[in-house]
This record gives C-alpha cells, structure tokens and sequence, in this order.
C-alpha cells in the first residue's frame, strides 16, 4: 500500500490536494512542513503538510511531490489547529488562512520573481555554489522568475535554494513592500539647574565673557524660549545660534546646558541599558491585583481604564512576570505604524526581548521573526504586532495582551480569512491553556456584555494617572449658533475664543473631522447635479490641494471641474467638509500658527505619520487638523484642547455600531487633550446636543451608553445578543446579481425565517464596476452557530449548481462588524 499526504496549498480551494510519497519519505514527513508540490498543468507550489495516510484519492490520480522543503516543521501542531479553526468558525479555505498566516517569502510558487536586496553587504564566500550563480545572475537582470532559476541551475527542485537566498538576506520577492520601523530620537537643550538663579546667571554671564561664542549660544537660548515659549531642540539652537556641535557639546560638558528629551518615550533603543518598569500607584496595583485575581478562574480579563490613566504599564507587569518564568508574550495592536510611541515605550523596559512583527516589513526581517519565534529565541520573547502576528509559530505563549482592543482594525474584511484578530487572539490563548488581556478606555459592547454575562473577568482604573482630571467636555449647538450669525465658516465663536485662548498659551490644538478631502460632495446649484465616480455608485471627493475629483472607493480621479457636467452653470457649491477644508479655515483664523493635518492622503509616504507625530512633540505644529488616525493611543504632552467640527456625521451614518462607535471615538479624541498636569478641555460642535450619546460622552458615562446600546441591540437583534453572518453577492452584471440573490434570499429563508435580511443594495451599490447585493443572517442565541454554517454552505452548493449563478462571487463574512 502506498503513501499519501495532504497538502493545504494557498489557493482557495474547498478541499486539501492529496499527493503520493514513497515511504521513505513517509517516515521523515511530518505534519506542517513545507513541500513543493505540481499543481494544474505546469505550476508549482508551497504547500502544507496536514495529513499523513494511507488512503488514495477516489476522484483523482494523485501527482508525485516535488520535494521537501523542510527538515522540521515550519507550522507547529497548535498553529494547525488555529488554522482549522479560523477556516471553520470565519468560512473560509485553509489555503486562504495559510496566505494570510506565513510571510510571502516561505511560499515561493512557480510564478514568483526574486530580486537582489540593494545595499545589503554580501560577502561572496558566504554563498554556495549554487547560490552565487543566482547572486550572480541577478548582477546583469533586476529580477528572476522561478523559470529562470531552474533554467539557470538545470534542475526542477530550486525552492530549497532560493529560501536559503531570502534566510540570508541575499533576495527578497518582487511584490513585496518595504517599511522599515525607525523610532526618532530629539535632543533638546535647556539652562543647567545650577544656574536658575538670578546671581548664578549674571555670574555665569560674566564668567563667558572671555567666550563669546559660548555667551551667545546661551543669549539665543534666552531669546528663543522667550520668543516661542516652547521647548528648545538642539538643532534649533544651533541654526539660530551659528554655534558649531562641538561648542554646544562644551556647554554641556560643563554642566551650563543641560540635555533632555522631552518625550523620552521615542528615544530609540540602543541595545544597552533598559529601564525598570514603573512604580504603580494604588489605583494601578488595584487593578493589577484584580486582573490577577480574575486569571485564577477566567481564561479572558477585561481592563477597562480611562484614557491616560496608566493601562500600559499594567501590562508591563503582567509581561514582566511571564518572561521571568520564561515563556512568550504576544502583545497585538491595532495598527503598527499608529504606534511607534508605545514600542519604543516597551523597549525602553524589554530592551532585546522584543520583536515587532508587521505585514509590511520585508521578507527578510519576516522571516527572522517567524524562525526566532520558532526557536524560541529570547530575542522574540515579547512579539509586539498588528493581526498578523498571532499567526506566529509559538509554542510556549504564557500571555495575549490586547490593547484598544474595541477597535475595528482588528476585523480583517478582506481577502479572506476574514478573522477578526481578538477573538482568534483568545482561541490561540485558549489552545495554549493560557490567559488573554483586553484593554480599552471605550470597550467595545461585545467585550463589556461578556463581562456581564461572567464569560470574562474584569478590572477597572477610573482615575488618570497623577490624579490629572478627565477633560471638561462642552457641547456647542450649531443650531443655535448659526440662528445667532456666531459661525465663521464651519467654527462657532465659542470654539475660535477656546482656540485663541489655547494658543496664547502656548498650548497645542487638535481638531477632529471624521473625514478627509475638502469638501465631500460638489453640487450645481442650479440642477442639483453632482459628479459622480464612472465605477462606483458614489460621489466624487473634492481634493483641493490637487484641485482634483476623487473616488474614495477605486482612486479613480479627474481635474475639478469648473461647470456643472449636466447644466453647464458655473455656480457649483460644496456640501460637507472634510479635512483639508478645515484645514484652510484654520490658516485664515489664524495666521502666523503652524497648523498640519494627518489623514490618510498627508500619511502615505514611508515616515509621514511618525514626522507629523515627532512634529507635534516638538511643538512644532501649533493645530493639527486630522481624522480618527488622531484617535490611536496617542500620547502628547502639550495638547489642552480638542475640538470635535462635527459630531453629527459620526452619529447618523448607517450602521447598527454608530452610536457606540461615536461614544468611543469622541471619547478616544478627547483622550489626546490635557494628559498631563494642566486639565483640558473638549468641545464638541453638534446639531443634536441632548442627543443621548453626546451626553454620555460629556459625562463620560460608559455604563449609561452600554446599557441604553444593549438595549437597542435587543429589540433590533443585533450583536451581541444575536450574531451575525454577512453573505454578499458581487457581478459585472446588475440582472445577473439580483436574480441571484433573490434566489439564495428565498432558499435561506425557507431555513432561517425572519432572520434573513435582504437582499438590499449596499450604500455604494457599484464599485470597480462590480454590482453588490448583501443578505444578512441573524443568529438568535440557543440556535447551534456551526449548524447555521452547515445549512448555508448546503444551500450554496445549490446555489452554485445553478449554470447562470456559477459566475457570480459570494463573499461569506462571519461576525461582519
Ligand atoms: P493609558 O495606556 O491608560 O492611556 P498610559 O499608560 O499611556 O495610559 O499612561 C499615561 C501617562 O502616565 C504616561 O505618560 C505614563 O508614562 C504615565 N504613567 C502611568 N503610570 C505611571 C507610573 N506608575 N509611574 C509614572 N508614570 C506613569
Ligand atoms: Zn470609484
Ligand atoms: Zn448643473
């Protein structure tokens, strides 16, 4: 009897390909190596060991392997099991968990270029002979195509080759992107505490007369912290001085100047020193002690803490003590780049222990992280990182921290798997019988309704750090101020006076737009017309900067027009504002103060979002003007006030999460302003000001808004009383898809009764000129959640097995929120 095994190859296939294996090969494969394997005509591919049997394929002839590609395995037992889980539970292919699981680079397949990584050094002599023709060949061409290789090595079996190629560091794959993590370091200088005094000064004046170059470096430090009142940096001081680094350093050496940072958060980690974790205060050992206790009978704790009041270095504690008793930590983040403030923060504490592992780092740097978690090494015993991460080989994981853990990023929408990350985060604690923190200022109601239900444990913080107040939130109505003349553009005069008196201050501003572009929506306003995207079902945006139209959906963009497409009239006006309009309006307020803006557009450039962040932290912006992006765990020191242009948007757009979405989002901006001594302060620009959720968030009352949302979700059948299963149905053709989802429409609700929703056009009903048709499945508690799958899956068989339907793609999405 024969050998076979089955391979999980990162195609989206219902089912896993089974090949033949002699047996000798038998007895080395294990489950979760890697092996080559054919598939289809002439392609070839990376594949996963998952089964090892002995029973032939029925259906079909089963091919031979290429070869193994491993000598141990890559993907461990656990990380299989998590596999199947996530396939079963999201409905999707195991070759589809596996794309998003590995790293590009540990699935070279037949159609794969490789390129030389530029500026690496190489040493020729650290190459083998097979390697170096490679390294050779790619001196004359900028990339290799699998092809090529074989051709160039006259052999079929070249993957083990070029995987050694990308281990050194020698090629990375062509599509891949890179994105180095680069924490900033700013010095800054300010007189030595030797010479505060009125009579240390004039002496030291004296005393530097016979250096006057010294004196005058310490005469223009006087007048630059009088004229900006803001915090010196040494560059600065040196451009407006003339002074050279070496005098400078001189002054320093001599105690005169005295150098700091003033956000000593971002000093990079120089792979010396590391600090001790910080002292808690009562509320902190409190709540650790109570997360502590909540462990020795909850697998799952939520920390619910007030913005600002000390949640991170709780979990520095609790990783604290896991690495001391030697195993892994996963710490998961909603998204890496919105967090270099807190890596540095942690490495400051864990210095070498920590890996940070992201999407967008390259293949090289990838694959050291995955191979270090695999080995164990200490180096990835703290691995910091977005979704992604929780897909690494551990094998001896003692803690799962989520931070923010209400946020949306960590749903995955697409491609398939379309997990969402803190809920896998959980299973794969759970199958590593280890314990999972959630923290939030705002958790989400999935989370909190869990608590309540006794399903996870729970600990509180209701005090910022230091005592420093919570932010005073005010309400402004539009209503009445634009009734009253009191608005200049989209700013009421209560908000320009706060302003105003914030800058004279010296105190930073942040001012919250939920949404970029210029002004959203253009309208003649003569005809009513408004130009439209050709792809998508959607209104084009107004980018003033580029004077463009713009689709937000497909990028789709076209010059600004000057008349109304449908009337000729030039009489075209905007509806809405966004960003870049606000923007504007600030610099014609007030002229004379830096003001930037951070959103998608201003962050898209490698290190935009960490310069607008090192900006702000070096007072160097005066108003920042932004998106939610404001709202990610930012901590800056000298913000006093926030104001929010429009809480209306927030509130009205069409999702059953609205309402708790705009708590957590006003409340999460809110969290930026006075994080330090000084209280700061809120204001917030509505239409609706009694409107039941702002003043929640003016009062900051989580339990009202919780209890007054679960209600709702009762009477709606939303999460999480009920869950949810999302089935979209997307088609070139418009007839095609509305007979189609008719069809699946009526099948389900023979199944599900009431509890089928749709089919119903989405808001933008075309995008890239595809027609979308959804239909939502609610699931009431008590019925058997793996059930439902089943009898949808049955009936999508069906569905597929009708000849007109087969063309049309179905999109399943558990949990599509
Ligand atoms: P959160 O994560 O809850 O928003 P942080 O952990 O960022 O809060 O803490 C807010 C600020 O207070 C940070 O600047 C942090 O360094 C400081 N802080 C928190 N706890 C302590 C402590 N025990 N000792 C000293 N400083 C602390
Ligand atoms: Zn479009
Ligand atoms: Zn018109």
């Amino acid at each position: 009897m024969g050998y076979f095994i089955d391979v999980i190859i990162p195609v989206p296939l219902q089912k896993l390909f089974t090949y033949s294996i002699s047996s000798s090969e038998a007895v080395f494969i294990k489950r979760g190596m890697r092996v080559a394997v054919p598939f289809g005509k002439s392609k070839i591919y990376t594949g996963i060991v998952a089964r090892i049997h002995q029973l032939p394929p029925t259906a079909y002839q089963a091919k031979e392997i290429h070869q193994i590609l491993d000598e141990t395995p890559l993907v461990n037992e656990l990380q299989l099991e998590l596999w199947e889980w996530i396939a079963n539970y999201y409905m999707c292919t195991l070759g589809d968990v596996m794309r998003a699981a590995l790293p590009g680079a540990f699935i070279l397949e037949s159609e794969t270029r490789i390129v030389k990584n530029k500026g690496f050094p190489i040493e020729e002599h650290m190459l083998e002979d097979e390697e170096f023709l490679i390294y050779e060949a790619l001196q004359h061409q900028s990339s290799l195509k699998i092809q090529d290789v074989m051709g160039i090595l006259d052999k079929k079996q070249v993957f083990p080759v070029i995987n050694r190629l990308i281990e050194k560091g020698v090629v990375h794959l062509e599509e891949e992107v890179y994105e180095k993590y680069k924490p900033k370091l700013v010095r800054y200088v300010k007189l030595g505490s030797n010479y505060t005094t009125e009579n240390a000064l004039q002496q030291l004046l004296d005393d530097l007369g016979r250096a006057p170059r010294q004196k005058e470096v310490i005469l223009t430090l006087f007048s630059l912290v009088g004229k900006t009142k803001k915090p010196v940096t040494v560059f600065n001081l040196k451009n407006e001085s003339g002074a050279s680094s070496s005098i400078i350093k001189t002054l320093i050496d001599k105690g005169v100047l005295e150098e700091y940072h003033i956000q000593t958060d971002r000093i990079q980690y120089s792979g010396k020193d590391t600090l001790k974790t910080k002292l808690l205060n009562t509320c902190q050992i409190q709540a650790l002690d109570a997360v502590k206790k909540a462990f020795e009978t909850q697998n799952v704790t939520l920390l619910h803490g007030v913005t600002s009041s000390g949640k991170t270095e709780i979990y520095a504690k609790l990783i604290e003590d896991c690495i001391s008793s030697g195993k892994q930590v996963l710490y998961l983040l909603p998204e890496i780049a919105l967090t270099t403030q807190l890596i540095s923060r942690l490495q400051r504490y864990f210095g070498e222990c920590i890996s940070v592992y992201h999407s967008k780092y390259s293949s090289h740097e990838r694959v050291e992280v995955w191979n270090n978690v695999l080995k164990q090494a200490p180096k990835a015993q703290i691995v910091i990182g977005a979704r992604s991460s929780l897909f690494l080989p551990f094998s001896n994981l003692g803690l799962v921290i989520i931070d923010e853990e209400h946020e949306l990023s960590y749903k995955q929408f697409d491609p398939a798997p379309r997990y969402h990350a803190r809920d896998t985060a959980i299973m794969l604690a759970n199958m590593h019988q280890t314990k999972t923190l959630l923290g939030s200022a705002t958790p989400s109601l999935e989370s909190y309704f869990n608590v309540k239900q006794h399903k996870y444990g729970f600990a509180e913080i209701h005090r910022r750090y230091n005592d420093v107040l919570m932010p005073e939130i005010q309400l402004v109505d539009l209503k009445d101020k634009y009734k009253r003349k009191r608005m200049t553009g989209h700013f009421s005069d209560t908000l320009i006076e706060a302003m105003r008196d914030a800058l004279n201050e010296g105190q930073q501003i942040i001012l919250f737009q939920n949404r970029r572009g210029f002004s959203p929506i253009i309208e003649c306003t003569i005809c009513g017309h408004a130009p439209q995207c050709p792809n998508c079902d959607v209104s084009l945006t107004y980018h003033q900067y580029k004077n463009q139209l713009r689709c937000h959906y497909c990028g789709y963009h076209t010059a600004m027009h000057l008349n109304c497409e449908a009337c000729g009239s030039s009489d075209i006006d905007s509806k809405g504002f966004g960003t870049e309009q606000i923007e504007e309006e600030v610099k014609t307020l007030f002229p004379g103060y830096k003001v930037a803006r951070m959103d998608l557009d201003t962050t898209r450039g490698k290190y935009a979002y960490d310069k607008i962040i090192n900006a702000i932290e070096q007072q160097e912006i005066d108003i920042l003007v932004g998106t939610q992006m404001l709202t990610k765990g930012l901590d800056f020191r000298n913000v006093k006030l926030v104001g929010i242009m429009n809480a209306d948007t927030m509130l009205n757009f069409p999702d059953f999460r609205a309402h708790e979405r705009s708590f957590q989002l006003m409340l999460q901006v809110a969290g930026r302003a006075g994080r330090t001594d000084e209280r700061g302060s809120v204001l917030i620009q509505t239409y609706n000001p009694y409107h039941s959720i702002l003043q929640q968030v003016s009062t900051n009352n989580y339990t009202e808004m919780f209890n007054e949302q679960l209600n709702d979700r009762y009477t709606y059948k939303y999460p999480p009383i009920y869950k949810l299963i999302k089935i979209t149905l997307k088609h070139r053709d418009f007839n095609r898809v509305e007979q189609a989802s008719q069809w699946l429409a009526k099948s389900l609700r023979q199944l599900f009764t009431e509890y089928v929703l749709g089919p119903e056009s989405p808001p933008v009903s075309r995008i890239r000129n595809q027609f979308y048709k959804n239909i939502l499945i609610k699931i009431p508690q008590g019925q058997s959640l793996s059930k439902t799958k089943e009898a949808i899956i049955k009936v999508n068989n069906s569905f597929f097995s009708i000849k007109e339907f087969r063309s049309v793609k179905i999109i399943l999405n558990v949990d599509n929120f």
